[in-house]
């Protein structure tokens, strides 16, 4: 398992190495291996190697070592969380979140270890069939640096519970805290190899992963652009794929919907990560009886935020990740300016002054009347920036909600249950929330559909996607 982390206090000083930095202070971290495709043939070699042992355990020997993980990440999730906001950027408390949603996700894979996963099929005279579930081999994991360790926890939990062993890639910009929570692993007593981390960049690491032919599997979240890439490459190989990529999620708030409670889902639906949440609320659809309140009510919550470094108790939100998604928010909000494509209520520009001047901040933004037809609306906005719709009536929040290449999550804030049978049946998502945005719980499955991707993480939809069916027909 290649889990070097260095801990030295001084950047690389060479190519070979990729530096971590803080995106809130632009201190060095640490530094990291730049993988090459011998290191990703290299621990495709052990994952092989390991891959008999383990799948040969029973999946409750399994799920003890995966239970074990859990609890190391619990013991750890101080200092856990506190490297993720270090090398991720957002506030302490998110981290806390997202690793305590590791140990569950873990937990939770465990605890389901052992239930009944085949099924017998008796064919009357001809004889009877015992259909059994089989893990594939050896399976690769690449997720980017939004949430990097509940991604990580979603990948391995399943996959190593189903018998597989796995290469992971981490980000780039965010690998430190995957790499201690893999050395976590092997303090649980996961045998050597059967968890790998390759760290480097996703063009050649990634990349070379995808094309490994011993590899069976790739379990990939990230962008539409890099799951296009793969499932090309995949395709040529007859490789199993999970994709979990974009989403555009809307928001419908119809006019019976509690206000008050509405505002706090948008808040925390489309700032909670700096907005870097693939379900986050990234269409807002306000009934026009009650738009002009909602309005006043989030602008009044936005102006009050603290935008600081993610390790101040008083922060609410952090920087974004680095210079590039930065760069790519400036230029949405600058888009919708040149094309009069709405109005900027407040936020619409990077933070200045001295304690954010070596970060990548961005004012928590509000776009008002936004025409259904502009163009932001098309695509994903990864960052602190949110346009407001006004609607008419439900029908036309369903026709624009529709209106996305993707198809990740949705809600809706109503009381009427008629509502939400129409939200329901009709907006193209994985995943329909009522009066609520964002929670996902390790038993439900969750993924999208249309550009959002295929196939699912979570629950024993997961489980599932990590193996096949071998049946064994007895002839009496
Ligand atoms: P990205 O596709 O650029 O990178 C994601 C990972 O893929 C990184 O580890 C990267 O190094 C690697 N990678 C990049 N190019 C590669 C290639 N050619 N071959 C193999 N691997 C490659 O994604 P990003 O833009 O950094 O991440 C944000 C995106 O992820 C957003 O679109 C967001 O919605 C999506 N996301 C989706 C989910 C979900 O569950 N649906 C969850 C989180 C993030």
């Amino acid at each position: 398992m290649d889990m070097l982390i260095n801990g030295t206090a001084a950047p690389a000083a060479d190519e070979s190495w990729i530096d971590v930095k803080n995106p809130a202070t632009g201190e060095y971290i640490d530094h990291v291996p730049r993988g090459s495709v011998a290191d990703v043939d290299a621990a495709v070699d052990a994952a092989e190697d390991a891959f008999g042992s383990w799948s040969e355990k029973t999946m409750r020997d399994r799920g003890l070592i995966l239970s074990r993980a859990a609890d190391l990440v619990r013991r750890d999730h101080k200092d856990l969380a506190h490297l993720l906001t270090r090398e991720q950027g957002k506030p302490l408390r998110e981290s806390i979140d997202e690793v305590r949603g590791c140990a569950n996700i873990l937990e939770y894979y465990a605890s389901i270890a052992g239930q009944p996963a085949g099924e017998a099929v008796h064919l009357g005279k001809a004889g009877d069939c015992l259909v059994t579930r089989v893990p594939l081999g050896v399976c690769g994991a690449i997720i980017p640096w939004n949430m990097p360790v509940i991604i990580m926890g979603w990948k391995v939990g399943p996959a190593l519970l189903a018998g597989n062993t796995l290469v992971l890639k981490p980000a780039s910009t965010t690998p430190l805290t995957n790499l201690r929570i893999g050395r976590l692993f092997l303090e649980a007593g996961l045998p050597a190899g059967a968890l790998n981390i390759v760290t480097g960049p996703g063009e050649s690491v990634g990349e070379a992963l995808v094309r490994q032919a011993r590899v069976k599997k790739i379990s990939f979240t990230g962008n539409c652009e890099t799951g296009h890439k793969i499932q090309k490459i995949a395709g040529d190989q007859l490789k199993a794929l999970t994709l979990e990529l974009g989403g555009s999620d809307p928001m419908i708030v119809m006019a019976d919907a509690d206000i008050p409670k509405a505002v706090e889902g948008a808040l925390r639906g489309r700032f909670y990560n700096a907005g870097q949440v693939c379900t986050a609320v990234k269409r807002l659809y306000l009934h026009e009886q009650i738009a002009p309140e909602f309005m006043h009510l989030i602008t009044v919550k936005v102006e009050a935020m603290k935008i600081g470094n993610g390790l101040l108790p008083e922060t609410d939100m952090g920087p974004l990740n680095s210079q590039s998604q930065r760069d790519r928010i400036t230029t949405v909000v600058t888009d919708i300016n040149d094309r009069e494509e709405g109005k900027i209520l407040t936020g619409g520009s990077p933070v200045t002054g001295n304690d954010y001047a070596n970060g990548f901040f961005y004012q928590p933004t509000l776009i008002s009347d936004v025409s259904p037809d502009a163009a932001v609306l098309k695509k994903e906005i990864f960052g602190p920036v949110l346009p407001m719709v006004t609607v008419p009536d439900l029908r036309t929040a369903i026709r624009e909600a529709n209106r996305s290449r993707y198809g990740l999550g949705a809600s809706v804030w109503t009381r009427d249950l008629s509502t939400v049978k129409e939200v329901f049946q009709n907006v193209h998502a994985g995943i329909i929330w009522v009066n609520r945005h964002l929670t996902i719980p390790p038993e439900v499955p969750f993924g999208g559909t249309n550009e959002s991707g295929i196939g699912r993480e979570n629950g024993f939809h997961a489980l599932d996607s990590y193996t096949q069916t071998k049946t064994l027909f007895l002839g009496w």
